[in-house]
Order: structure tokens, then C-alpha cells, then sequence
């Protein structure tokens, strides 16, 4: 029998999660809630999604929204709800919707790791989210570095690693938040995407400073790794080649920017045009020539799909599926990842 999964808060995230889990051939959604109209809902209607309201829905009927139910009657209908609402609002869900009519519920990186108690990246913790109640998907940076230092801690072992986080100023959509015209620090120190990738990597000694900038489409990281054995950069390019969710772009093939991977990622046909894959640039993969167990590489993340992946596979360890393999490996077939 296919899952029945519901999406509180259809924004960038839950929409995209919604599309996602039509695609599953065992998944079903049940339907998705508009907490004010705006044209998100509009495109639900027409996709064919149930809607259901929040309490925020007065202006629903008034644009011609008939709903379907309120998210009570919805969370009646799911055997898990991907909550995906902005940041510490998912708390007060778990507390006055989820938890009092036992739904099985996912959180996004906005929720505190201590608020769930597990953090997920499915090629990374998959184990420790089967069969739980509530599980927290990691931020886009968080999954990005998670990743790629996985499968780096898996070959070589990590000593400890620094990352500087450049993170786009806002998603292409939002016209409330920038900088526009700034580079802009994060006045603490770590950042908070170091102790984050320890809810998931338990053991990898992190260390991370980030800034923002004027840019919409994706993040970049520029990572530096300690190893305890030895690399040189073609074998440790061939790992993130051969490692899932993972990309090796090339300046050959005019990959050089950020604009270019999200030019491609539309040009390939991807759905919306999103790149959930890391793409790691191989001409920025190297070791320090002396030091042959510093590697140092630079990634992008696209921060509005990466998660995406991760809710759906998520969905199903929490829902008993055993085996993180093939559940990633039916997740990658239905988003056309390699
Ligand atoms: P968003 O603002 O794009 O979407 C949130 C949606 O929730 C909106 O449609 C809004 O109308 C709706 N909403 C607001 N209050 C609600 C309520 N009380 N009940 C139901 N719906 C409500 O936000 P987003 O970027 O999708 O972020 C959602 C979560 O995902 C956050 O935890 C965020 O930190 C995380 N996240 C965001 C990104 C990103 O780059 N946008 C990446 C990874 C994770």
C-alpha cells in the first residue's frame, strides 16, 4: 500500500517536496496546505493537489479556493506530514497538531536538532530514522558539507575540517531579504553549520565561518580537510565522481559558476530547473603539495532542492523501509540523478 504524505507549508521547500512525492510509485499525497492564497496555491489547484487550510486562510474562498478540509481533517488522512513552514513553527506543530493525533512528522533545517532528536542525510544516518516518529532534514549547507565530508571521512578519514559557507543572499523568488549590495559576515564564531553536520556526522571534528553575498542561486563552500591518510586530488576527485548526490562539474564544460550548473541544471530538463546533486568543481579538488593529507575542494548547493532527495527517503525509513540504498536509488531514478 503506498505511504500517504501531506506537506504543511507548500513555499519553496514543500512545493517542491509535494512534486516529489507524486513522482513515488509507493507514496501517495494526500494533499498540501495553503496558509494565505498567493499563486503557490493557484499552481496546487492545477496540479490537482488537495488543499487544506491553516488558520491563516480567510483569503482562500475569497480568490475562488473551495479547500478541502482544514489541516485536522488532512492530518487524519497521512500516515506522515513533511512539515516545511517557516523556521520554529514546526515546533509549535509537533506540539499542537502532531504529536496529540500521534502523525508521524519530518522537519526542515529551520527546527532545532535538539527540538526532533534525529538529523538525516540519507547517505549518511539512513538507519537512524527508520521506524522513528519525528526527524529533522538538515539544512541545505548542512546536507551539502554532510555529503561530500561522508564520503571523504568514509576513504580517508577526517581529522578535522574548516569550511567557509558563501551563502546567497536569498532565493530567486524572495524580494525581502539581500543583501543587495553588501558581503555580509556571520559575526559567530563557528557558525552554526559546524555543530549542525555533528547531529549527523557524529564524530567529525568541524569547524565553519560563513558570510552572504548578492547572489540568488546557489551556495558555494570552500572546504579544507585534515585527513588521517594521505590523497592525491585524481583519487579523491573519482570519489565525489562515483559518490551519490554528488557531482563533479568541469571548466571544460563551461561549469566555472554558479549561474552555468544553473543554466545546465535547465537546459538537462530537471524538474523546475533544480540541481539537487553538490557539485564539486574538479579543478578546485587538490592537496597541498607538502602536506599530502590536506585536501581542499569548493562546492555548490543548490539550496532550494538539495533537501528534496532527503525528505523522500526520509518518508520512507521512517515508514519501516529497511534499505537506504535502493530507497536512494529509487529517490535518484524519479529526480533523473545518476
Ligand atoms: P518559504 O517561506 O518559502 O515557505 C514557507 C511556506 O509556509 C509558505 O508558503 C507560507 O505561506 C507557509 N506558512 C507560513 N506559516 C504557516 C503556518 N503556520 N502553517 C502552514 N503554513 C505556513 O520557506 P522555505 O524556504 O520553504 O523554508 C521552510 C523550511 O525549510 C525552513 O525550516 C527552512 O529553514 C528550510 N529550508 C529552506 C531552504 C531554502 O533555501 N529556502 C533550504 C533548506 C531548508
Amino acid at each position: 500500500m503506498a505511504i500517504k504524505v501531506a506537506v504543511n507549508g507548500y513555499g519553496t521547500i514543500g512545493k517542491r517536496v509535494a512534486d516529489a512525492v507524486a513522482m513515488q510509485k509507493d507514496m501517495k499525497l494526500v494533499g498540501v496546505t495553503a496558509h494565505s492564497y498567493s499563486f503557490n496555491t493557484e499552481v496546487a489547484k492545477q496540479k490537482g493537489y488537495k488543499i487544506f487550510t491553516t488558520d491563516g486562510d480567510s483569503d482562500l474562498k475569497a480568490n475562488g479556493i473551495n479547500p478541502d478540509g482544514d489541516i485536522k481533517s488532512l492530518l487524519e488522512e497521512a500516515d506522515v506530514i513533511v512539515d516545511a513552514t517557516p523556521k520554529k513553527i514546526g515546533k509549535e506543530n509537533l506540539k499542537m497538531l502532531y504529536e496529540p493525533r500521534k502523525v508521524k512528522a519530518i522537519f526542515q533545517g529551520g527546527e532545532k536538532h535538539e527540538t526532533i532528536g534525529i538529523s538525516f542525510v540519507a547517505q549518511c544516518n539512513y538507519n537512524e530514522a527508520v521506524n522513528r516518529d519525528y526527524v529533522r532534514i538538515v539544512s541545505c549547507n548542512t546536507t551539502g558539507l554532510c555529503r561530500t565530508l561522508d564520503a571523504v571521512n568514509k576513504k580517508y578519514g577526517i581529522e578535522s575540517v574548516h569550511a567557509t559557507m558563501i551563502r546567497r543572499g536569498a532565493d530567486p523568488w524572495d524580494i525581502h531579504h539581500g543583501p543587495i549590495n553588501a558581503i555580509v559576515p556571520v559575526l559567530e564564531m563557528p557558525s552554526h553549520h559546524g555543530p549542525d553536520v555533528q547531529t549527523v556526522l557524529h564524530d567529525v571534528e568541524i569547524f565553519t565561518t560563513a558570510l552572504s553575498v548578492p547572489s540568488t542561486l546557489m551556495h558555494l563552500h570552500a572546504v579544507t580537510v585534515d585527513l588521517k591518510k594521505k590523497a592525491n586530488a585524481k583519487d579523491a576527485i573519482e570519489l565525489f565522481r562515483n559518490s551519490t548526490r554528488i557531482r563533479v562539474v568541469r571548466n571544460a564544460e563551461h561549469l566555472r559558476s554558479t549561474a552555468e550548473i544553473m543554466e545546465f541544471a535547465r537546459d538537462m530538463g530537471r524538474l523546475r530547473g533544480d540541481m539537487p546533486e553538490i557539485c564539486v568543481w574538479q579543478e578546485a579538488v587538490g592537496v597541498i603539495s607538502n602536506a599530502y593529507n590536506k585536501l581542499l575542494y569548493m562546492q555548490a548547493v543548490h539550496q532550494e532542492s538539495d533537501v528534496i532527495p532527503e525528505n523522500v527517503d526520509c518518508i520512507r525509513a521512517m515508514m519501516g523501509f529497511k534499505d537506504g540504498e535502493k530507497s536512494i536509488k529509487m529517490t535518484n531514478e524519479t529526480f533523473g540523478i545518476k
